[in-house]
């Protein structure tokens, strides 16, 4: 017997192939069910794909049909809600189906033979059942569990009674983790079966969060049940995790933001920590948000959905706004900290820079608190948002500056190894001895980074001694321990974990770094906290960058005063040339929804998001023209050609075009950067638009103007304009 089976496959993007095509099995397979294919030379994985809208229409030839080359019968077929989120994530990010469905697949999946899975099934299955294993089965005796607050157990209570999404609107400390503990728990005891995916930004940041999801349901449900989904892990890690969320053994899946594509069949609960955080979106391939397509997923499998953050996205704060105004979100409140942190927040000092000596790093009265802090023994962090010791080289002389020859950006100074890096193409050469262009000995750096921060602050505090360090070999007491944070001081594997190990041993006194010490670490000791030069944001272009601004300084602000005994005297220092902006007003106050409506009556004025959908084209080419001609020709073609469709006057005339422009950073590694917004009051316009769209910008890229276009792409929601 022979039987035609549809197969999803990801084939190559410029050939646009139809991405399910027919094969010859012996025998029919149920949908979802995953085959080895030929495709081309190659053989490759697919999903069986039985779908009237992708169907392959014509006539079948029987003598061109190619067989399944094998069937992974070991795995159960993924499931139709799981088959609906790709269609849906492939249709609204205007990607095409194979690509999304085949990449949200963990990588080994695509490459073992059905042999080889089978075996692999096997060898997990003997690990599990193995004494050592079962010992760390259910023991009947949860981790302590604390008594909820009121706060929050009237937030789990909601959770429980009402349908959601939710958003969860709680400070730093107010105990939002321990509120997701408890839905889990809850939802995982009444249904046996029942999975719960918990998202976080960063997991490698976050190993707190797994701990605690360990300590409290390894007990309960056996160490098999929790598992975790992110970049960081090994692929066969990824298999094996992404097999037992498959299979329903996994009731836990703790991930990044790939994890929301992880097949769970029994999907009852959807948690976004820090559901604000910019790295839920893509920035490659799909450009997804893991964030709304976690609301989309949810109400797909009738799983409800907890958004979490202490400065929620605007995004999802209006759609929490009250219902009768039209919100969707069901908003829940926790402005209590708990225990040692509920006393008064750090006190927010603005130091006016303006009154300060022209050029200097640190005020006077910043270097004196941040003394004073190393003084009594506690720890202070300064963050700067721009690594290297300066952004720019420079000779007074001729006005060389440090250019990348690939990009139109700056090279960065690297002191420490004498360098000059592009951080956008990575080109590096050593420091020239004398200017390039004029021969002046005398170059020098401009602005400031975080290598010369800590630079400075070790001179500075030169003479400052540690409380109670004096000792035989010390008499004096010992000197100040200044340590230094990102990127650059991280890019050995392991060496984050080393450097926050040291920071919370309190082998360190002056932590100094970029954003990534902002952001979620549990530092006990720092009771000062500052930012050296966070204005430039109240100026940029984008019109993201204040709300990313206040988020982290309130995330910062949060890392201090976490110690009972410290907290008292805790401050967040800026260092601003705008003392009075009323971003920083709102901070002193701690007052996000102040911030976040001020903010949100300006985009409403101005017509951009939340109140406009937007999608990016993006282009490159090897010159600029080009990269804009692709663009301009798909807009002429737009407001030409789909005029003339049938029906497609009321989707344009909700549509605005903008005229295509470069990039912020036009060039990188010798590739012309150019992009073109895309505009609609209404989300429906904005898609029905981009999908029509698609065939132009297709056709675009054939015509005579467009010749030498590298690659181009769609970012619907885009984060960054
Ligand atoms: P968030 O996630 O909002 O930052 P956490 O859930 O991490 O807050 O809670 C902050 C701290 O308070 C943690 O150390 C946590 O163990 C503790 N905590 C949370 N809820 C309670 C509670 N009901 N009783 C006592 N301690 C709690
Ligand atoms: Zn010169
Ligand atoms: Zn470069």
């Amino acid at each position: 017997m022979t039987a035609w089976i549809s197969v999803l496959v990801h084939t190559p993007a410029h050939a646009r192939m139809e991405p399910v095509l027919t094969y010859r099995h012996t025998e029919p397979l149920p949908n979802g069910t995953l085959v080895r294919v030929p495709l081309g030379k190659r053989e490759t994985l697919g999903v069986v794909w039985h779908d009237a809208a992708a169907e392959s229409s014509g006539e079948l030839d029987g003598d061109k049909v190619r067989d399944i080359a094998g069937v992974l019968d070991t795995v159960a077929p993924l499931g139709d809600a799981w088959q609906q989120l790709m269609r849906f994530t492939a249709q609204y990010y205007q990607r095409s189906l194979g690509e999304v469905a085949l990449a949200a697949l963990p990588p080994q999946l695509r490459d073992l033979s059905p042999v080889q899975m089978h075996r692999r099934q096997r060898k997990s299955e003997r690990a599990a059942s193995k004494p050592s294993a079962v010992a760390e089965g259910p023991t009947e005796s949860p981790a302590h569990v604390p008594t909820l607050t009121s706060e929050q157990a009237s937030a789990v209570a909601e959770i429980s009674a009402k349908e959601g999404p939710f958003l969860l609107f709680g400070a730093t400390g107010s105990g939002k983790t321990e509120v997701y503990l408890h839905c889990v728990q809850s939802l995982l005891a009444q249904d046996p079966q029942a999975q719960a995916l918990v998202m976080v930004p960063e997991i490698n940041l976050t190993p707190q969060l797994e701990a605690r999801f360990r300590e409290r349901f390894a007990p309960l449900l056996g160490a098999q049940a929790v598992v975790s989904l992110h970049s960081g892990m090994t692929n066969p890690q990824r298999l094996a995790a992404w097999l037992a969320a498959h299979e329903g053994q996994a009731r836990i899946v703790l991930g990044t933001r790939m994890a929301v594509f992880a097949s769970m069949p029994h999907l009852r609960l959807i948690v976004v920590d820090e559901e604000h955080d910019p790295s839920y979106k893509s920035g490659e391939g799909a450009r997804y948000s893991a964030r709304d397509l976690a609301v989309y997923r949810g109400r797909l499998q009738n799983a409800k959905v907890v958004l979490g953050s202490a400065t929620p996205s605007l995004e999802s704060w209006h759609q929490s706004r009250p219902r009768e105004d039209g919100g969707r979100y069901q908003r829940l409140l926790m402005p209590g900290r708990i225990g040692a942190q509920a006393q008064a927040l750090p006190l927010v000092r603005r130091v006016d820079m303006k009154h300060q000596t022209r050029g200097a790093v640190f005020s006077v009265p910043l270097l004196d608190a941040i003394r004073a802090c190393v003084a009594r023994g506690e720890q202070s962090m300064v963050f700067l948002n721009r690594r290297g010791y300066a952004p720019v080289l420079h000779c007074a002389d001729c006005g060389w500056k440090s250019e990348c020859g690939h990009c139109s950006a700056y090279r960065v100074f690297h002191k420490l190894d004498r360098t000059l890096r592009c951080h956008h193409c990575g080109f590096t050469e050593r420091v020239p001895r004398a200017c390039p262009s004029c021969g002046n000995l005398d170059i020098a750096p401009l602005g400031k980074g975080t290598e010369q921060i800590e630079e400075q602050l070790e001179a500075l505090l030169a003479d400052v001694r540690r409380p109670d360090s004096a000792s035989a070999e010390f008499p004096q007491g010992q000197a100040v321990r200044v340590a230094r944070i990102d990127a650059d001081s991280t890019r050995l594997k392991g060496s984050l974990q080393a450097q926050l190990a040291a920071v919370h041993a309190g082998d360190v006194d002056v932590l100094v770094g970029t954003q990534m010490i902002a952001k979620g670490h549990d530092f006990r000791r720092i009771t000062l906290v500052a930012a050296i030069n966070p204005d430039g944001a109240l100026f940029s272009s984008d019109f993201r960058a204040p709300e990313r601004l206040f988020s982290l300084l309130m995330q910062a602000a949060g890392r201090a005063g976490r110690d009972a005994a410290l907290g008292k005297g805790s401050e967040v220092w800026i260092q601003t040339f705008e003392p009075a902006h009323p971003l920083y007003a709102a901070l002193k106050q701690y007052d996000y929804p102040a911030f976040a409506d001020s903010q949100l009556r300006e985009r409403a004025q101005a017509g951009m998001p939340p109140f406009s959908h937007q999608a990016l084209v993006r282009s490159e080419a090897r010159s600029q023209e080009v990269a804009q001609a692709f663009l301009n020709a798909a807009r002429s073609g737009a407001l030409q050609d789909m005029a003339a469709w049938d029906g497609w006057d009321q989707v344009l005339a909700q549509v605005t075009l903008y005229s295509a422009v470069p990039m912020a950073i036009a060039r990188v590694a010798n590739v012309e950067r150019a992009q073109m917004l895309v505009e609609s009051p209404s989300r429906q316009a904005l898609q029905r638009f981009l999908s029509g769209w698609q065939s132009v910008l297709h056709a675009s890229r054939a015509l005579p103007e467009c010749k030498g276009l590298l690659r181009w792409a769609i970012d619907v929601d885009p984060l960054a304009i």
